[in-house]
């Protein structure tokens, strides 16, 4: 999804340098950000750094021309969703079929009409915004409004590969509910509801908003937090931990609900190190965490063959759930 909200970007590659000047002074007025490639090459390359709204594309071009532009723009994950609205002097109805068959998602030839390009524009920027919209839903969870598992293992497959390629911190909590069905069973599923939706939260007034917090099943949140030693994300875990296990719930006052926390972090680069075995560190700190009574959090180490848990919270506090008896 493209991150300028504002004002869309919209990626003209034609090798016409009067195409470029022309279509900048005549769409002068849109409220769009109009950015250059002058040959096939560049159009591809500044696709994936820009990631723009929408690409007007001109097929016939030295070099590598149009249709080949589509194809790569189409086989790479990062440019496939992005649409294309063919601009060219070709007018043939063999052209126009074989570029909406390479994924364009309109055609319209030269010499331009520019009331027509703009009406094509807002309407293909129109689909984008809602397709957008589409995606960004799909990985929404409907109970909490955190991200869903499909969300977490997106965003966690983009920071390990970030993490594995620049060894910028990383850390990984899980945190899982504890006694949870307690609540269900004593105060029914509304009220369990109604946790789930303050425990999320809590969460997110917690961490930053550059940490992704994702329902990962159900009574269990996984967060990711990019740029975060393991021992600052010890901190932000402390901070949820406390805050929900003082918090006072209207349904059930006198039951307070606590969470236990699971942590697996890295400062730097780890040899050999998969995002699966970084999942299953934090898992298993989760795991002493329950093992060892429960609302507290555990950080688990990363090294091969070291001690599954280095730190714990300090075990002095009173569960409260025993408090409420
Ligand atoms: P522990 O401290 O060991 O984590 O115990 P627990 O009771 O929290 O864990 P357990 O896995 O035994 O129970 C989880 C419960 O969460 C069971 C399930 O019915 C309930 N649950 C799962 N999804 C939802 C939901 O969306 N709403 C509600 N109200 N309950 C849910
Ligand atoms: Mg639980
Ligand atoms: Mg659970």
């Amino acid at each position: 999804m493209p991150d300028h909200e504002s004002k869309p970007q919209v990626l003209l590659v034609d090798d016409s340098v009067d195409v470029h000047r022309l279509v900048k002074v005549r769409l002068k007025a849109e409220p769009v950000e109009i950015i250059s490639a002058m040959n096939g090459n560049d159009g591809l390359e500044m696709a994936r750094a820009v990631n723009p709204s929408l690409i007007l594309l001109d097929l016939d071009m030295p070099g590598v021309d149009g249709f080949e532009v589509l194809r790569k723009l189409r086989a790479d994950n990062a440019t496939a969703p992005i649409p294309v609205i063919v601009v060219s002097g070709l007018d043939s109805c063999a052209d126009k079929v074989t570029a909406f068959e390479l994924g364009a998602a309109d055609y319209i030839t030269k010499p331009l009409e520019f009331a027509e390009l703009r009406a094509r524009m807002r309407s293909a920027l129109r689909t984008q915004r809602l397709l957008a919209l589409l995606a960004e839903r799909a990985e929404v969870d409907g109970l909490t409004g955190l991200g869903n598992r499909q969300q977490f293992n997106r965003r966690w497959e983009q920071e390990f590969a970030s993490f594995a390629r620049y060894g910028n911190p990383l850390t990984l909590a899980i945190l899982d509910v504890d006694h949870f069905k307690k609540v269900n069973d004593t105060f029914g599923h509304p009220a369990g509801d109604e946790v789930l939706q303050g425990f999320a939260r809590i969460i997110q007034t917690c961490i930053r908003n550059t940490d992704i917090a994702c329902r990962f099943g159900g009574e269990e949140v996984a967060v990711i937090m990019p740029h975060t030693t393991p021992n600052d994300a010890f901190i932000v875990a402390e901070r949820i931990r406390n805050s929900l296990q003082s918090n006072v719930w209207p349904r059930h006052p006198e039951h307070f609900v606590t969470v236990s926390i699971g942590l697996a972090g890295a400062s730097g680069l780890i040899e050999g190190l998969t995002k699966e075995r970084w999942l299953e560190a934090a898992d298993q700190a989760l795991y002493t965490a329950k093992r060892t009574g429960r609302n507290r959090v555990i950080l688990g180490s990363l090294q091969p063959g070291a001690a599954p848990a280095t730190t714990a919270s300090p075990a002095n506090v009173t569960p409260p759930a025993a408090r409420a008896g």
